[in-house]
Order: C-alpha cells, then structure tokens, then sequence
C-alpha cells in the first residue's frame, strides 16, 4: 500500500478569539441540553462561546428531575446562576414547551445573548424562541467578534459570513466543531427555580425509538471511519466497524450510503447530518461531495480511500490512497 502526501486546501481552521467586552452588561441566557441525567458535549461548546462574550451567564436545565444536570453544570467556569424548571412537562424536550420557558425567563431576567448548541435539540428549540421574541435566529457560529456580530459558515461551508445583528436580543446556536468544550472550576452558584410558564402545548410526546450503540459517539469521537455508496451494501460496512474496533474510532458515512439504506441515518456526515472535526477522518469509497465536505472538512488529518484517483475527496485529503477499498480495507485492518 502506498499512501500519498496531498496538500491541505482544507484546513481553515475554526475561527475563535476572545472578545473582551467593555464593561460588557452582556448577560447570557444557556439552554443545557441533556440525556441520562449528564450534560450534553455541545453544551459545554456553547459554553465556551458564551464565555468568550463576557459578563454573567445563567444556565437554564429543564426536565421531569433536572436536579443532578443542574448540579453538573454549576460546577463549570463561568456559570454565575443556574435555573431549574422542573417538570414533568419538560421530560422530552419538546420544542412546544421549552420555547415558552425560555421566552419567559428571557423576559424576566433581560438576557441580551441566548446559546445553546448546534444540535437537533438547540436547531428545534431556539428558533422558536427568537420566532417568539419577534427577533433573528443566529445559527451555527463559528466565532464571536463582538457582542452583536459573528461568524457563521454558508454555502455548505464554502463562504463565511460576517453577521451583525441589529436585534435587542441574540439568540444563537453554536457549532460544537468550533469552540472548545468548557471546563470544570470551583464554582457554587446559586440555583434558582426558573420561572413559571405556561406548559399546555399544542404537542403532546407519544414515544421514541433510540439507537443504542456501545462505540464512541460520532460527535466526540477523536477518529471516525466513514463509507460511502462505494461500500456497495450494509453488510460490508462490517469491515469499517472491524477496523473501528481496532483504533477506537466512530463509523459514520455519506448520505448516498444512507438514502441506499446500508446504515442508519444517525452516521450521516455532512451539511444535512452530523458535522464532525476528529484528529483523524478515513473517508472509504466516498467521492467528497461538497455537502459531504461540509462535514468533516475541519478534520485534523484526512485519509481518503478510493479507486478513482480523480474523485474529489482527494483534493482535501491528507493522505490518499487510490485502491480498491476491499482489498485496502481488510489489509490495513490486519496491520493496524
Ligand atoms: C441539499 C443536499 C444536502 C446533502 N447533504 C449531504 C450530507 O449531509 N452528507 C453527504 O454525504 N451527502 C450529502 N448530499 C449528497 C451529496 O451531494 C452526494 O451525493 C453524496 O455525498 C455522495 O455520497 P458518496 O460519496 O458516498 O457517493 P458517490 O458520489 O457515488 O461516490 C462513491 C465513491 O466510491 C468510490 N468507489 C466505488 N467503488 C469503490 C471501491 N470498490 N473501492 C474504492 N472506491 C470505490 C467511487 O470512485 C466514488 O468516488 C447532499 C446533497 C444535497 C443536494
């Protein structure tokens, strides 16, 4: 096998910097997102956003028992007062609900800046919240350059905008890529009960049906293997998921591998799925569509495995190798 070096055209690196505020009077309204009784990653992103807007930020945790999220969270830096709604009402994260919550405590307390994170959770909560507070949604930054502008990617990530927001309040969801999860201090803030709001939705939850699955979570995991239509079928994607298991990596894959129906839609990488920035990506018979780059572009290392030395996957991969990724596969496999 033989790999080659190919240039790094991809690498714009996630932008982010500290913005001091002057004497900010910013205050900072962020949306916990949980599952299990633990804080979600993507929350303590957007909390690493909120803390490079400056002034006081107030955690908000909702749920039928948010006792154990809430003591959780206090303990991160910067958190100056954690909120409890609890509910039973708010149990299944119905955007419905939630959205009258944080309208209401955004009302009493006057946050200038609302966060939470770029998830399905945060995509289907804030929006409703800044639709209700008659201001804009903006989404999935990337960076903070002051307290009324920041970056966002468009295009499938192949421009980045500038936004300023004329808006009283901000109301913004954060790409988990970007900023760097937060960290623990020696923090006690005070708890306080949210407040009252009104909780008879129009919606009511009937039930789930959750993949359950033992391997690193795509969205932290430091390696993911990812297959594309080139794997042919569902059950070759076995030979991901052996190699996976040998260097503890995440598998994930294209849509075209989806929509085929070879794997679940929860492994979708890219500008419609899940958007991820391991230290190392194995693209497997995937072409490197730009809504496929869109998701996995800011990757530390890229390796890409393909029998068509054309195909653009190459162009933003790290090391490439052209073969025939049913001989490849298994080979490097038995190496690892
Ligand atoms: C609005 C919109 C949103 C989209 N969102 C996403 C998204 O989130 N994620 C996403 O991935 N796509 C998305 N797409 C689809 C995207 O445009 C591509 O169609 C898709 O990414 C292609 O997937 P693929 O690379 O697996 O398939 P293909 O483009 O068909 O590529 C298959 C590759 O496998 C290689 N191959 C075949 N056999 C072998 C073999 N034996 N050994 C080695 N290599 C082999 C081929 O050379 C080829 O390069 C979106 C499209 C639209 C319009």
């Amino acid at each position: 096998m033989q790999f080659n070096q190919f240039s790094q055209p991809h690498q714009t690196r996630p932008i982010f910097q500290r913005f001091y505020a002057s004497a900010s009077g910013n205050s900072s309204l962020l949306v916990v997102e949980h599952r299990n009784g633990a804080v979600d990653g993507s929350t303590l992103n957007a909390l690493t956003a909120a803390q490079a807007l400056g002034g006081d930020i107030t955690a908000i945790v909702a749920g039928g028992a948010p006792e154990t999220v809430a003591k959780e969270i206090a303990k991160y830096n910067g958190i100056t007062k954690v909120l409890v709604a609890k509910n039973d009402a708010y149990s299944h994260n119905l955007p419905e609900t939630l959205a009258p919550l944080l309208v209401e405590a955004q009302k009493k307390l006057g946050f200038s800046h609302v966060f939470a994170g770029h998830t399905a959770f945060g995509k289907n909560v804030l929006p409703r919240v800044a639709a209700l507070l008659d201001v804009a949604a903006i989404s999935d930054i990337t960076g903070i350059e002051g307290a009324d502008t920041f970056v966002r990617p468009i295009y499938a990530g192949n421009a980045i905008a500038t936004v300023k927001s004329s808006d009283s309040i901000k109301i913004i969801t954060v790409r988990g890529t970007a900023f760097p999860a937060a960290t623990t201090a020696q923090n006690d803030p005070a708890h306080e009960a949210a407040p009252e709001a009104d909780t008879a939705a129009l919606s009511e939850w009937i039930g789930e049906e959750l993949i359950k699955s033992d391997r690193p979570d795509l969205n932290s995991a430091k390696r993911v293997i990812s297959g594309g239509r080139g794997m042919k079928n569902g059950e070759n994607f076995q030979m991901l998921y052996d190699m996976a298991d040998k260097i503890g990596a995440a598998v994930g894959a294209s849509r075209a591998a989806v929509d085929a129906g070879y794997v679940d839609n929860s492994l979708q990488i890219g500008q419609t799925g899940k958007i991820v920035a391991p230290e190392l990506y194995i693209a497997v018979g995937i072409s490197g569509a730009i809504q496929h780059l869109a998701g996995m572009k800011d990757s530390k290392t890229i390796v890409a495995i393909n029998k068509d030395a054309e195909a653009p996957i190459f162009q933003v991969a790290d090391y490439g190798l052209v073969e025939d990724l049913f001989k490849a596969v298994p080979e490097l496999t038995q190496k690892l």
